[in-house]
């Protein structure tokens, strides 16, 4: 492992000159009020080169030769909006430059953030750990060809148990999500012997986790672009790379919300489930939903601070709406029971956007699990995607909470 450390560090974004950079790169955040500049914003979102939204459509990430323009387009369509940070590569390069210099254990240390094989080996020396209750299982390559695992965690059980599910890392930027789902599910592994409500938990349920879905596409924000959301699969007759990953499942797919443009950033892929690391986490479920109920689903991002419910592709309310809603609002106060985190929660279509083929419309609209969310992880835009490392931990302590609070909901209310 240390072997390999060495040479990662040398491809690193923080000491190759490589890698993708911003410098002057600022992120603005809008005040947006009306319907009409919601339009007009969507209408920006189309040209990938000169913007990014970093969370559509309050901040957007501007280059240094198209700020002028976009400041004018914005003040024409008196679209208010203040800087919000004012150099993207200073804090790229805190990150980076902390993990050169302080990185050297041997030992897991949840307290930093991990290249793909360190979250790969994760998987696999923690089901060594817990034998018993952990299971590493082999479900997919990527498209690049890397191993793909789940870990199952949950005592052995004489009767078929029902399911939980929940994934991290779908967006290549989002960091703090693969942290916060192996600290969480860490967690749960060491609470199994001393927490009589966690034991209770992993007896019930079976609950799968894979921490880092779009591996590709995060070991190039690690070696190319710190910056990087979507997958790493060329497009047929496009030289824009890769697909929203979280607008590439089997349920409402192509809908609103999502593009038909290969550059964009919300690209919905060429056909449903066109991205193997789509494709495969679907095939692994549907095949454990003939033995096993999902009961609960989440898809861990960030940023915002929002815990939502289903539907993200249009405003209608599921017919589950009442429970769902119940369970986000308890998840939300258990989380800021902790540290004092405020997250609200509300339909992903209602309190963000409308978007299609998402994980968690497939969660309930195909898999059936009757509880399936969306959880934009910490912070509300100070640092956004460049979360330091600091904030790992109490992010992680935090949204176990919820993620808890959730179970337990979840088995008392099926
Ligand atoms: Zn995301």
């Amino acid at each position: 492992m240390l072997g390999n450390l060495v040479v990662l560090v040398l491809l690193m974004c923080g000491t190759s000159t490589e890698c993708t950079r911003y410098d002057g790169y600022v992120v603005l955040r809008l005040d947006v009020s009306t319907d009409q500049d919601v339009h007009v914003l969507k209408q920006i979102q189309e040209v990938p080169e000169v913007v990014d939204f970093w969370d559509f459509p309050r901040d957007l990430m501007v280059s240094p030769s198209y700020l002028e323009d976009i400041k004018a387009t914005l003040k024409e369509n008196k679209i208010k909006y203040v800087t919000w940070i004012d150099n993207v590569q200073d804090l790229i390069d805190t990150q980076f430059n902390h993990r050169n210099t302080e990185y050297s254990t041997d030992e897991f240390n949840y307290a930093v953030y991990h290249t793909w094989e360190e979250i790969y080996q994760w998987v696999l020396d923690t089901a060594a750990a817990y034998p018993g209750l952990a299971e590493a299982i082999l479900i997919m390559h990527s498209y690049q060809g890397k191993e793909q695992y789940v870990l199952k965690v949950g005592s052995d059980s004489a009767t078929p148990k029902e399911a939980i599910w929940y994934q991290g890392g779908i967006h290549a930027r989002e960091w703090i999500s693969p942290a916060t789902v192996m600290w969480m599910t860490n967690q749960l592994l060491m609470d199994y012997s001393v927490d009589p409500e966690v034991k209770s938990m992993l007896d019930q349920y079976d609950i799968y986790v894979l921490p880092l879905l779009n591996v590709d596409g995060y070991n190039h924000t690690w070696e190319e672009d710190r910056m990087w959301r979507k997958t790493q699969k060329p497009n047929n007759g496009s030289n824009c790379i890769g697909t929203d990953a979280n607008r590439n499942w089997d349920y409402m797919w192509g809908g609103e919300g999502a593009s038909a443009f290969p550059c964009a950033s919300t690209y919905r892929g060429d056909s449903a489930h066109s991205e193997p690391e789509v494709k495969g986490v679907a095939t692994f479920l549907e095949l454990k939903a003939l033995e096993q109920t999902f009961q609960l689903f989440i898809d861990f991002h960030s940023y915002s601070q929002y815990w939502l419910t289903t539907w993200g592709y249009t405003l209608d309310l599921t017919d589950d709406h009442v429970t769902q809603t119940a369970l986000a609002s308890i998840g939300c106060d258990a989380i800021y029971s902790v540290h004092g985190t405020v997250y609200t929660y509300g339909t992903f279509a209602d309190h963000l956007y409308i978007g299609s083929g998402l994980s968690q419309d497939w969660g309930y609209g195909t898999l059936g699990s009757p509880y399936s969310f969306t959880v934009e992880l910490r912070d509300t835009g100070e640092y956004g995607f460049l979360l330091p490392e600091d904030q790992i931990i109490p992010t992680s302590e935090e949204t176990y909470a919820g993620l808890k609070a959730a179970i337990t909901y979840v088995m008392a209310n099926t």
